[in-house]
């Protein structure tokens, strides 16, 4: 690779990490930049010392992240795009609530990045007691100055998950997010970044960046459904989710290993949709492990119907592809390759 810039660039989007109290409670406060060096003085010399260089830049309008819509990651996206060859690495910072949806946003659209995008957040506002802001911002800085790593990830609690495989697991531990169906990619010791070795993305994912910045407001508010079945659902609720002419796809939560019940009336509204050319795929209600449609007579059905497999994929990483995948002038065919097909490591 050749001569990498120096610096990397953080990006503040919002989130608790950079609220401050406001006169209806937690809200997000601006002059991040500010009061991050001045955060930043609190360290230990040796540790502050070894960080890298890096500028801050704040979004116009910082959120808290349960706002965030599927432009905000396509604007994200371009930013980082736009920028990508004057930064060595990329730290975004972002309320946690979402954090998992844009960077698995993040990773489609950035797809064969040759550098690190690190996504992180905290439970705590900087300088509010026992906050975890600043050892998550340092942690990330860390990891975004490494060169071995190539794509989107998750930087929390001392962790780096690949950012297309995390979900947030808990609402107020520091520790709050996994990657359930993937290991981590590395971790902080003794405050150093270490990768682990063979964990990131195989070569053609990663190092040859190939963006794909598509516009997915022209998609309408919300073109993608998320369906999760309980027992006794009935197919006359899913059938008007599918027959809404502004639902271009939709997620499927079905039961264990893939199983769905045998219901003429459901069966049929998702082989219309699907024969629409509408995206539909599943995955399972259990957060861990994978899913093989067709291995029980109920559940051939949903592969019957046209219905794809999610394998082992989450539901922010589902969503954001079929999403993803909509907003681009490919044929259905061709969508539905892709969407079995492992673009960034997310199945
Ligand atoms: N409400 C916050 C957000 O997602 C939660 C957090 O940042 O931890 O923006």
């Amino acid at each position: 690779m050749s001569q990498l810039p120096p610096s990397l660039l953080v990006i503040y989007t919002g989130g608790t990490l950079g609220m401050v109290e406001g006169a209806r409670g937690l809200e997000p406060g601006r002059d991040f930049s500010q009061r991050l060096q001045q955060a930043l003085q609190s360290l230990p010399p040796a540790r502050r010392e070894s960080l890298p260089d890096f500028e801050i830049m704040e979004t116009s309008r910082p959120i808290d992240s349960s706002g965030a819509t599927p432009g905000d990651w396509q604007d994200l996206a371009r930013l980082v795009a736009s920028q990508h060859t004057r930064y060595r690495g990329f730290v975004i910072l972002h309320g946690t609530d979402t954090l998992a949806w844009t960077a698995s946003s993040l990773a489609f659209q950035l797809q064969g990045i040759d550098r690190p995008v690190v996504v992180t957040g905290a439970m705590r506002p900087l300088g509010a007691p026992s906050s975890d802001a600043l050892d998550n911002v340092e942690d990330a800085l860390r990891f975004a100055a490494q060169p071995g790593l190539q794509e989107v990830a998750v930087c929390f609690a001392g962790k780096l998950l690949r950012g297309v495989r995390a979900r947030k697991w808990h609402t107020y531990a520091p520790d709050a997010f996994i990657s359930p169906n993937c290991p981590p990619l590395g971790e902080i010791v003794d405050h150093q970044a270490i990768l682990f070795d063979d964990r990131g993305l195989d070569m053609p994912q990663r190092g040859a960046p190939r963006f794909e910045l598509q516009d997915y407001r022209a998609l309408g508010a919300s073109p993608v459904a998320r369906i999760v079945l309980w027992p006794g659902i009935a197919p006359h609720l899913v059938a008007d989710w599918l027959n809404d002419d502004r639902i271009h796809g939709a997620l499927l939560e079905v039961w264990g290993g893939g199983n769905a019940p045998e219901d003429s009336m459901l069966l049929g509204a998702l082989a219309k949709a699907t024969g629409e050319g509408k995206l539909l795929a599943a995955i399972s209600q259990c957060p861990l492990g994978t899913i093989a449609i067709g291995a029980y007579a109920a559940g051939r059905g949903l592969a019957d119907a046209g219905v794809l497999s999610g394998d082992d994929m989450t539901a922010e990483a589902v969503m954001s592809k079929l999403i993803h995948l909509l907003a681009q002038p490919l044929p259905s065919d061709e969508r539905r390759r892709r969407f079995v097909t492992p673009l960034v490591g997310e199945r």
